[in-house]
């Protein structure tokens, strides 16, 4: 994903600029949510890293692929995969594959949880030039989200939950040029143009993790977010904070940020994305470079923000 700096002025605003919701009401729950265990998630994404950078078109990327929808298939989601060749804007041709999980699949009411499961091929913010041509571990930028959803995918099995829940796993998001807008998301496009169920597929939610697992990770509230599903920020951030993950979730606005979720929220899907985004500074500081890797990844990050997401869908 990649910053729009322009939008990012007004965005980020000043400190001041909090979002009103701290009082948004959280549903009382009578039986507690189930325990998000962040060893299980550290290891999904450790299973990652060690395939190799997932980038589109090598071995590992071939074999990650493999994995994510037997995963799925495991924790009993149906498996459905989307298998396509899309033109990157240097013309290489990505044979890429966007792999859903549905939980549920006859629930009418459905929530769509997602992240991109591929690697940037280029560690181009490195601070050592020499090394923009080696691609990123994407330890955080990539697997750190699908770990998340792995580990929920194991929740939602376990709690026998009746909603209606599909998890997608987007290829080809970060083979994308800096000034390029459209280069970006390249999975989402697809899955955009090729929407399951007919074209009729409508999930009343969609939330994208993206660098959820760095250290010191900061939650704010992303732009395009908070313009197109505010009642949907509202409720993660308020779960957040009374689950005592204020720290990582302040309640403020961030950048404006070019990813996934833009392209749902393009075609009419309510959706938010939480990303690791520190006004004033930018991204982790890892981002697009070859210290994305396991040393940059915190259990307490991965914690948070899943046990939010399941005291979000889970807790009744
Ligand atoms: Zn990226």
């Amino acid at each position: 994903m990649t910053l729009l700096p322009v939008l990012t002025m007004t965005g980020c605003a000043s400190t001041g600029s909090k979002v009103a919701s701290d009082s948004a009401a959280v549903e009382p729950q009578t039986v507690p949510p189930p325990v998000f265990e962040a060893d299980s998630a550290y290891a999904y994404l450790k299973r990652q890293v060690d395939f190799g950078p997932r980038v589109p078109n090598t071995e590992a990327h071939r074999l990650t692929g493999e994995w994510l929808a037997a995963e799925l298939a495991r924790h009993g989601a149906t498996v459905n995969e989307q298998k396509a060749t899309l033109s990157a804007f240097d013309g290489t041709q990505l044979m890429a594959t966007n792999i859903m999980g549905r939980f549920n699949p006859a629930a009418d009411d459905r929530v769509l949880l997602l992240a991109h499961w591929d690697c940037r091929p280029w560690a181009d913010e490195d601070p050592d030039s020499k090394r923009h041509s080696e691609a990123v571990d994407g330890a955080n930028d990539g697997a750190s989200g699908v770990a998340v959803l792995l580990e929920l995918a194991r929740l939602i099995k376990e709690s026998g939950t009746d909603r209606g829940i599909d998890i997608l796993f987007l290829d080809a998001e970060d083979w994308g040029a800096t000034h390029d807008d459209d280069s970006w998301a390249l999975g989402a496009q697809y899955f955009m143009a090729h929407l399951p169920d007919g074209g009729n597929y409508r999930p009343s939610a969609a939330i994208l993790l993206d660098m959820v697992g760095g250290k010191n990770a900061t939650f704010c509230r992303e732009y395009f977010s908070q313009k197109s599903a505010p009642n949907i920020a509202d409720a993660i951030w308020a779960t957040a904070r009374a689950a005592g993950y204020e720290e990582f979730f302040p309640n403020r606005l961030g950048g404006a940020v070019t990813d996934d979720h833009v392209r749902l929220i393009e075609g009419g899907i309510p959706a938010i994305d939480i990303i690791d985004y520190r006004p004033g500074e930018g991204f982790n500081p890892t981002w697009h470079t070859t210290a994305d890797n396991l040393d940059n990844i915190d259990t307490a990050t991965l914690k948070a923000v899943g046990q939010t997401l399941t005291d979000y869908l889970l807790a009744h």
